[in-house]
């Protein structure tokens, strides 16, 4: 805390909002313990806050007794919840968010479902974000409202401090226009973004996706080609920002991990994802049986390792995706195993960030094939734990990895014949080749790393920010 103040004194403090804070209370049989996050947003803010000073404002994803609270007295800065009426949570975060926006985003309309109530729920929470924020907020603060969960809290916010420098990234797709308009709240979702100073996405294509819903669905004035949007009197700027990683820590952790155990004569393909249909995971097993059906030679020789972290098994299409996976694995292994060699080992769970990089550091393939994906950061991070004898990224090119990791082995998830070539083009790449792409990729990844993507995300929106101020001061 003290850090914070004496930071603060002469910089801006940082507002990051986004649905969920970097710590959460877990209630058990011993009480209540804090646990921390180490996801991708902890990695990119923390530094900055740490630095700065400032605020991380999110939903604790629990009820907060009376008195009780999330910050601690070592924090370097402070933690504000979000309280979500418990009738509310459903259709904020499980309905609206999970069941419209993310399929939808995710370009897979036949999924999503509108509730108007729903809507409504989100529209309260989102207000509730930005009341919880501008209470906390001072003169010359910076705010970076985060992700799908949180699109209307921006106008929100800007109605309550007029004067304030938001920012907003998507760390998800942003869908077509012929997709987006399906939404039947699409223009109030735009208006809610576009109450920022700057508005940020993963790559190029998203860009020009959202500069042409804006221009189709509300009329606004924009400039495709210097990503900007007059609206009303606010001039937004959109701009690509390809998140990184934090690569010298994966780099670290793969030096140091122990052997990640697979045995001497298997060439060991490995996908690791949420277990999420926008993953391609069904796909991905398919592939894989049609390699080993094209390609006998990799039969005995060759191993999927895919491992599944449990995610949102609440909702019944994430239950009969996981019931579609685990049929699928015992079908291929039913016809290709021999008594002492299983092609798909797959193992349903997390496992520890050590353990983590050894299996990435030990795979020959890293196998990603996201159906749609806004960025994945699996694929950079089995770039990041190649410290050794090179292995080779196959990836989908509809994830947003792929606009920038160019020397990848590109794949179309839908087309099995293309994956299962892919597959066999990377088993049978000789070192110079693989060293070359792999090198390429390294050296991309370690310069645009997540502290990059922060500094440079600072950096646009204070600028966007000031042009606006200028503006309305003259
Ligand atoms: N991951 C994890 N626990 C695991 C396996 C993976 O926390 O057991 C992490 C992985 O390291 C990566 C993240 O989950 O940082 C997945 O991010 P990605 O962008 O690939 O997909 P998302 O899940 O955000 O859609």
């Amino acid at each position: 805390m003290a850090k914070r103040h004496s930071a603060a004194r002469h910089k801006s403090k940082l507002v990051t909002v986004s649905n969920r804070l970097p710590v959460t209370l877990r209630r058990g049989p011993r009480g209540t313990e804090r646990v921390r996050s180490t996801g991708g947003l902890v990695a990119a803010f923390e530094p900055l806050l740490e630095d700065r000073g400032g605020l991380w404002v999110g939903w604790p994803g629990t009820d907060l007794r009376d008195g009780e609270t999330l910050s601690d007295p070592g924090d370097a800065y402070q933690i504000e919840p979000v309280q979500i009426p418990r009738a509310d949570i459903k259709g904020y975060y499980h309905g609206f968010s999970n069941r419209a926006l993310w399929p939808l985003f995710h370009t897979m309309p036949v999924r999503a479902s509108f509730r108007t109530s729903e809507w409504e729920a989100y529209e309260r929470v989102n207000g509730r974000f930005a009341e919880t924020t501008a209470a906390n907020l001072e003169p010359g603060d910076i705010v970076l409202v985060n992700d799908y969960q949180l699109m209307l809290t921006p106008a929100r916010l800007r109605r309550l401090a007029p004067e304030a420098t938001i920012g907003f990234f998507l760390h998800i797709p942003f869908p077509p226009y012929d997709v987006f308009r399906i939404l039947p709240w699409a223009r109030q979702l735009l208006r809610g973004m576009l109450a920022c100073d700057l508005v940020g996405f993963h790559v190029s294509g998203y860009v020009r996706n959202f500069l042409d819903c804006v221009h189709r669905l509300l009329g606004d004035k924009v400039d495709v080609r210097r990503g900007i949007v007059q609206h009303g009197h606010r001039t937004v700027r959109a701009v690509a920002l390809p998140l990184g990683i934090d690569y010298a820590r994966y780099e670290d952790q793969a030096r140091q991990a122990p052997s990640a155990g697979f045995p001497e004569d298997q060439r060991v393909i490995l996908g690791v994802d949420r277990l999420d249909y926008t993953k391609g995971i069904p796909e991905r097993l398919k592939a894989f049986g049609r390699l080993l059906e094209l390609h006998p030679e990799h039969r005995q020789r060759t191993t999927l390792l895919q491992l599944a972290v449990p995610s949102r098994s609440e909702v019944a299409e994430y239950r009969s995706l996981k019931r579609e996976i685990d049929e699928l694995v015992g079908q291929i292994n039913g016809r290709y195993a021999s008594a002492s060699w299983t092609p798909i080992r797959y193992l349903y769970r997390t496992v520890p960030p050590d353990r983590l990089a050894a299996l990435y550091r030990g795979a020959d393939v890293g196998l990603v094939t996201p159906l749609r994906d806004g960025m994945n950061l699996v694929a950079k991070e089995y770039v990041a734990c190649q410290v050794g004898d090179p292995g080779v990224l196959v990836l989908s090119h509809m994830a947003g990895a792929a606009e920038t990791m160019a020397e990848a082995l590109l794949a179309n998830p839908y087309d099995l014949d293309d994956t299962a070539m892919k597959l066999h083009t990377a088993l049978t790449m000789l070192l110079p080749e693989r060293h070359t792409r792999m090198e390429a990729l390294r050296q991309r990844e370690a310069e645009h790393d997540v502290h990059s993507w922060a500094h440079k995300l600072m950096q646009r929106l204070t600028a966007a920010a000031k042009q606006n101020r200028k503006a309305e001061g003259s």
